[in-house]
């Protein structure tokens, strides 16, 4: 049997819109056969998510997506095929927990003084326990009239150096590979080409992450573009990492970011999969 296989989207548990059974199904649904979550900061949404998709005979990997820090820039790290309950993983995410919260807490600061209150409690409430990200107050922002969407949140409010933006420091770079290498799992660096690095930059990035452990490099993503997919696979081959695929799925609003809807891997590039089969 062919396997369809998307490693990276998200659930309610961080900022996605569907609950881990409405992901699970979805990418059911879409033929994926072998899928990870892989959620901001956390592995709460891993638990309902298994159960989903043990019913639907679908194949779940554990994963999470790590907010991490490489010198000023702030960078995303994919654990796939960890153990959520070890301690060391879950030290780096009660760390991330706390960052995040007093992160919040300085947005609704920051945006009661341009006039919109209550702020944290909206997104509290609508987050529980979970991680408060961005997109959060960018709903809180569509919900109460102040934006008309939620890239014009990020483009008034919230994106980098917006008037509601508070920078953080994430994780070090070579702790969030730790941490998911002592739970068992593969680091990947997620969606290398987001980050806006010259091609020096970049290169010395992949040798630090590779340097630090680092085993992965997503070479597959959700927005297709084959010049873009060659680049990524040329640095797999370059710095002898295995290559992964995901859509990085949020919403089923955003059309153009479908769970599945992936080109296949290039021929020449090992498989991330193959470093836990
Ligand atoms: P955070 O990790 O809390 O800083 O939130 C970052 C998340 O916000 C990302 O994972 C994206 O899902 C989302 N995001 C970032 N920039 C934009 C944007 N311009 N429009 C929509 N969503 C965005
Ligand atoms: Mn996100
Ligand atoms: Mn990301
Ligand atoms: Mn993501």
């Amino acid at each position: 049997m062919t396997q369809l296989y998307d490693l990276h989207c998200h659930s309610t548990a961080s900022d996605g819109a569907l609950s881990p059974t409405d992901l699970v199904k979805r990418a059911a649904e879409n033929g994926v056969t072998i899928l990870a979550i892989t959620d901001h900061d956390t592995t709460s949404g891993i638990f309902e998510a298994q159960t989903c998709a043990n019913l639907l005979g679908i194949t779940l990997i554990n994963g999470i997506e790590i907010s991490a820090q490489w010198e000023k820039l702030g960078i995303h790290i994919v654990g796939l095929n960890i153990d959520p309950e070890n301690s060391t993983l879950q030290n780096v995410i009660a760390q991330l927990h706390i960052m995040r919260t007093e992160r919040a807490e300085k947005i609704s600061q920051k945006l009661a003084k341009k006039g919109i209150s209550n702020a944290l409690e909206s997104v509290q409430k609508v987050a529980s326990n979970e991680m408060i990200t961005r997109v959060h107050f960018a709903n809180f922002l569509v919900s109460q009239a102040y934006v008309s969407s939620i890239s014009e949140a990020f483009d008034r409010y919230l994106g980098d150096g917006k008037v509601a933006y508070v920078s953080t420091v994430w994780t070090p770079l070579e702790t969030a590979v730790q941490a998911i290498r002592t739970a068992g799992g593969v680091a990947v660096l997620a969606h290398p080409l987001r980050y806006k690095l010259t091609a020096t930059r970049l290169k010395k990035l992949l040798s630090v992450f590779k340097n630090a452990g680092g085993q992965g490099i997503e070479v597959v993503t959700g927005r297709y573009n084959p010049d873009e997919m060659r680049v990524l696979a040329n640095y797999a081959m370059q710095f002898e990492l295995a290559g992964s695929m995901g859509s990085d799925f949020h919403s089923p609003i955003n059309q153009w970011l479908e769970l599945g809807k992936l080109a296949p891997l290039p021929e020449k590039i090992k498989p991330i999969w193959e470093l836990w089969q």
